[in-house]
């Protein structure tokens, strides 16, 4: 995997390569989604790139087929956990006064009845 030296604390590389345990639901050569270790609402799956990037505001052109492939496994992680019916967002916090806490981008998965008022 590609992690900078400079950042050997960052949680979510340490998920990516297994160092810190997680509840690890999908994996594949782009991205990582484990359940959110402090859950918002009854299904709330962070996914993740395995490659270390900061934010949203990290992302370049080259990042495109990354970024889509991240949403299509969050709509697949959503159909294994029932969600499709009703409904679920997709929340990217990016920078402080976006609320990002954790400065390795992840996409929220959030469902259930809760969702909708989660994270406001
Ligand atoms: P954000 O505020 O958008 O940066 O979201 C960061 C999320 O990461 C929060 O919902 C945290 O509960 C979650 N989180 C932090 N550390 C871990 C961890 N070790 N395993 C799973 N989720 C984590
Ligand atoms: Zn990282």
């Amino acid at each position: 995997m590609d992690r900078s030296p400079e950042i050997p604390a960052c949680p979510f590389c340490r998920i990516v390569t297994g160092e810190t345990t997680a509840k690890v639901l999908y994996r594949d050569d782009l991205v990582t989604a484990f359940r959110d270790i402090h859950p918002i609402a009854s299904t709330h799956i962070l996914i993740v790139p395995n490659r270390h990037i900061g934010s949203v505001d990290d992302l370049d052109a080259g990042d495109k087929d990354l970024v889509g492939h991240m949403v299509l496994t969050a709509k697949q992680l959503a159909a294994n956990e029932g969600l499709s019916t009703h409904g679920y967002r997709l929340i990217m916090n990016n920078g402080v006064h976006g609320g990002q806490t954790v400065f390795h981008l992840h996409l929220h998965l959030l469902g259930g009845p809760l969702a909708r008022f989660a994270m406001r």
